[in-house]
């Protein structure tokens, strides 16, 4: 009997019934009614691109989504409508059967209504919500005011208004979900919402929860009082719970509540379970989950940062023509006014400007860096010290360095094709993007074996050719000079140089393979 079932969906032309028994024969064996429909994922997160973003986040929510669909699953996303989104660009309507829906945020009724759009795709169709409640989310900025740059008081009331809200969609759209997939700690209460609330109703009984930790050091921590707002049984509110040292973690909820929690690479899932300088006072809580804590590193959306087909650089290029990339350099130089040194190599930058991404290494070095034969340019926003050092340094060699202190996506992608190398000298680096496009765009990555950044960058070997990037390993600023010294030198010899560069631009780190594992991961939980 189970050979005649394994054998009908072996010819199956679906691609995903297909992939499901290539892979998981054992899986698919053991429920067959669950194998013959696709996975029904909601994805819960606070940004997706293109609608909103500060950060990597953003370019998961809304790249991981599509992958998982075009894998034949039905996934639909949620986010919060904010001020900043362009309805009319991303033809954002009213989602017509919803009315209004009132959500209980401490002893207060919130209002949400719903909004709907497709997120663009060109395999199957990615069906995206936005909440609003223009009290909590139509404003400047995501988390934190744009004008003060301090995080919004009422943050607490906001993501439990999200984190809440999403169910009662789901119920009035009558839309069952399978997997409710959480994302950092702005939607961690969501997951022990389905687990503490929603799971006494039957409609929610046999959802699993998924929660994935983007970067642990942002832990929605607030004063106890927050905690009466959640509508969560006090019971909760242990250390064994939701309690953090007398505060409410929000992050914490999702880590303890989910089925399975997920981390963005395998390096930084071992990090944070292991010592307190990556995991944040929640390193006892992944240790003791360690057997449900999976490294699954992301993907890149190819169709957004591609030197081949990006639209948002003025020469295209391939291996084939790397040549063509130096109409980019030039164009980026102009971009800042800098000077056209014909061999002079151009290390480029894009980054939140905070503690995390290692500014005051390159505070350390970068006076030093500039008696070299180089030229750097910086895009980055966050920290006003780093805004500061980093004016100071281009005030001081204007030929030599380009500073952009803001958020600009399209001048990321000039800087990606036009630099020659890319520093990225974290501290710590759960996933981390900007490296694995800067393989993709011929541009060497320069950077700290930390978290993700240790997965996805080999360290060049001249002797046998072989690797993507310079890597060094202590969080200490002579260690970060002595790995851009190489990379110097390597770039001083043109044929090793394209070498490197090549090495990194055949490297694939598409979506596909990370959401095949999310897959995976999903119907090991469903079978449970
Ligand atoms: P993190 O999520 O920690 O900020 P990642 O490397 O994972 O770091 O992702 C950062 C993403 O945000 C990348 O897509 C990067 O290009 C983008 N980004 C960061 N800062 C800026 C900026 N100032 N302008 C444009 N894009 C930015």
């Amino acid at each position: 009997m189970e050979t005649t079932v394994y054998c009908q969906v072996v010819f199956d032309s679906n691609h995903w019934n297909s992939y499901v028994v290539r892979r998981l024969p054992h899986i698919f064996r053991g429920s067959r009614s669950l194998m013959s429909r696709p996975i029904k994922v909601f994805f819960v997160s606070s940004e997706v691109d293109p609608y909103a973003k500060t950060g990597g986040l953003a370019d998961v929510a809304g790249a991981l989504p599509k992958a998982l669909s075009a894998l034949g699953n039905e996934v639909r996303v949620a986010l919060p409508l904010y001020r900043s989104i362009n309805e009319s660009k991303f033809k954002i309507r009213d989602l017509k059967p919803l009315e209004s829906i009132s959500v209980p945020v401490g002893s207060v009724s919130e209002i949400a209504t719903f909004k709907s759009t497709q997120l663009d795709s060109t395999t199957s169709p990615v069906q995206v919500y936005f909440v609003r409640n223009d009290r909590f989310f139509r404003r400047d900025g995501l988390y934190t005011d744009s004008q003060t740059k301090q995080d919004f008081a009422d943050n607490d009331e906001r993501f439990i208004f999200f984190s809440r809200a999403v169910f009662e969609m789901l119920k009035a759209l009558n839309w069952q979900a399978d997997v409710i997939h959480c994302n950092d700690w702005q939607s961690g209460l969501a997951v022990a919402y389905l687990k503490l609330i929603y799971r006494d109703n039957p409609f929610f009984q046999r959802t699993k929860a998924v929660f994935t930790i983007h970067n642990l050091a942002y832990q929605g921590r607030f004063p106890r009082d927050t905690f009466e707002k959640t509508g969560l049984p006090w019971s909760t509110f242990t250390p064994d719970g939701i309690e953090f040292y007398g505060d409410v973690n929000f992050l914490k909820a999702g880590i303890v509540y989910a089925d399975a929690v997920t981390t963005v690479s395998r390096k930084y899932a071992e990090e944070i379970a292991s010592s307190s300088e990556y995991g944040y006072g929640l390193e006892g809580l992944l240790h003791a989950r360690r057997n449900s804590v999976h490294g699954i590193l992301n993907g890149i959306d190819y169709s957004v940062w591609s030197p081949e087909t990006d639209p948002l650089i003025p020469q295209n290029y391939t291996i084939k023509s790397i040549a063509k990339k130096k109409l980019n350099k030039s164009a980026l130089r102009k971009k800042f006014g800098l000077a056209e040194f014909p061999t002079t190599p151009l290390l480029g930058i894009i980054s939140r400007l905070a503690n995390q991404k290692g500014f005051d290494l390159l505070e350390d070095i970068a006076w030093k860096l500039m008696s070299h034969d180089v030229q750097l340019v910086v895009l980055g926003t966050g920290e006003p010290k780093y805004h500061a050092m980093l004016e100071r340094l281009r005030q001081q060699f204007p030929d030599k360095v380009g500073v952009f202190l803001g958020f600009n996506n399209e001048l990321a992608h000039l800087i990606e094709a036009g630099s020659d190398m890319f520093l990225m000298p974290s501290r710590y680096e759960p996933c981390g993007l900007n490296q694995m496009y800067s393989l993709k765009y011929g541009t060497v990555p320069i950077v700290r074996a930390t978290g993700g950044l240790d997965d996805t960058i080999e360290d060049f070997d001249p002797a046998t050719k072989k690797g993507t990037g310079f890597k060094f390993t202590q969080y200490d600023a002579q260690e970060f000079l002595n790995a851009i010294m190489r990379a110097l030198e390597t770039y001083g010899k043109p044929a090793l140089w394209k070498t490197v560069m090549t090495n990194g631009m055949k490297k694939d780190f598409s979506w596909e393979t990370s959401a095949k594992q999310y897959v995976d991961l999903y119907l090991t939980l469903l079978k449970q």
